[in-house]
């Protein structure tokens, strides 16, 4: 049998990018499409948290020209503010996505064993006992492992026949704002009535601005995006008042989850293997520790390699909607994220270590009573 490489990944995003680097480094003949061509954007908060930093530095990665984040903040206007440190001096960073992407897609081309074809986009699968072919708009390709980096909306997990609805109403928009030698240096994120206000620093003069929530949070009926997106960011951040954004982009829905994520030679990664709700900021982190994960569970044992990924991964799934349906649970009642502000203003350990169980550095069950007593505001 021959085939055109040992694993083919569809998708040179972040997390397709920085798999494909691994799996070349560990010798595997790897084929990397992406149906765009960069540099290409993509709406997000930008905000890569620590753990995902990490994984791109052990690649050799420079994310030197990304402001580093010390920690996220939460405020609710008229009650306060909450600042919370990444722990161990960990540093996330403000990943402009347009200079992200490129340099990753780049980084995984220049590793031997990788393949990267751009404006290639997978279009079929055929999956056969020992190999799997796609179709792609530049031809058939075949391989012994077929993974789908393909984001949200995977294409993979939908010829699978694994994709199924996106279970929230929520939604996205998302800006960039010149600001000349601004201070942000980390997240910070406004809960305003109806929307969440998300800011990350993006450069130097720079910072990302989304606002995540319901349709009618977001804007009323009949009012323009942007004048929408301009009033909720100067509600929140006056400082950016006089900074209209180049460009406003929305998501959503959101909270996506396939019926599997790996079966037989097929497996997904990133947010192809699920979506929550961008208000934790870790899908970027997520899909690299993941990737991390596959690649050394691919250079493994193949027949088992399926089961270890799916139990594997339905263990950080659960960590992580755990901390979704935390976040969601504390914005929606603005007297409940009150009381949070001022358990977590007096308890600063309990705030960093729940950054710890966002980036999956630390299990849920670690809390103890007292974090959940500083949480409810005792
Ligand atoms: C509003 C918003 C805010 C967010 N905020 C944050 C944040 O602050 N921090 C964070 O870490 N994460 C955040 N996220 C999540 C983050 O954007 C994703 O988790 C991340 O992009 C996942 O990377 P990925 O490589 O899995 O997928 P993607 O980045 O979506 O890349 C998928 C790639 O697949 C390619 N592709 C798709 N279909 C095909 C096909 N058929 N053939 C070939 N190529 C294909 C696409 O062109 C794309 O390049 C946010 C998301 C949103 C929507």
């Amino acid at each position: 049998m021959t085939t055109d490489a040992d694993v083919i990944v569809v998708g040179a995003g972040p997390v397709g990018s920085a798999l494909a680097t691994m799996l070349g480094l560990r010798g595997l003949r790897t084929l990397l499409i992406d149906q765009a061509t960069f540099p290409r954007d993509k709406p997000c908060g930008e905000g890569l948290m620590p753990a995902g930093a990490q994984v791109l530095e052990e690649l050799g990665v420079p994310l030197d020209c990304f402001p580093p984040l010390g920690g996220v903040s939460y405020r609710v206007p008229s009650v306060g503010c909450v600042a919370g440190s990444f722990s161990k001096g960990r540093t996330g960073r403000g990943t402009r996505r347009l200079v992200l992407d490129r340099l990753l897609a780049e980084h995984a081309a220049a590793t031997p064993n990788v393949e990267l074809v751009l404006g290639c986009r997978a279009r079929a699968i055929a999956t056969e006992p020992r190999q799997v072919s796609v179709q792609t708009t530049a031809g058939s390709i075949t391989a012994k492992i077929l993974v789908g980096a393909d984001g949200r909306r995977s294409q993979v997990g939908r010829l699978m026949g694994w994709q199924r609805p996106p279970r929230a109403r929520r939604y996205a928009l998302v800006g960039h704002l010149q600001l000349p030698a601004h201070e942000f240096d980390g997240i910070v994120v406004t809960l305003l009535r109806g929307c969440e206000v998300y800011l990350a620093p993006t450069s130097r003069d720079e910072v990302l601005v989304a606002l995540l929530g319901p349709k009618a949070g977001l804007k009323a009926a009949d009012e323009p995006v942007r004048a929408a997106y301009r009033r909720h960011v100067a509600e929140a951040h006056p400082e950016l008042a006089g900074s209209p954004p180049a460009a406003v982009r929305g998501a959503g829905p959101f909270w996506s989850r396939p019926s599997s994520v790996a079966g037989g030679r097929v497996f997904l990664v990133g947010d192809a293997a699920g979506f929550l709700d961008p208000l934790t900021g870790d899908g970027m982190a997520a899909g690299l520790v993941a990737a991390r994960r596959l690649a050394s569970t691919l250079a493994g044992e193949p027949d088992r390699a399926a089961a270890r990924y799916r139990r594997w991964e339905a263990g950080q799934w659960r960590r992580r909607v755990f901390m979704s349906r935390l976040a969601l649970g504390l914005t929606r009642s603005s007297s409940r994220a009150g009381r949070a502000i001022i358990g977590l203003t007096r308890s600063p350990a309990t705030f960093s270590r729940l950054l710890e169980v966002n980036d999956g550095s630390r299990s849920p069950l670690s809390l103890t009573p007292r974090d959940w007593a500083a949480l409810a505001g005792i």
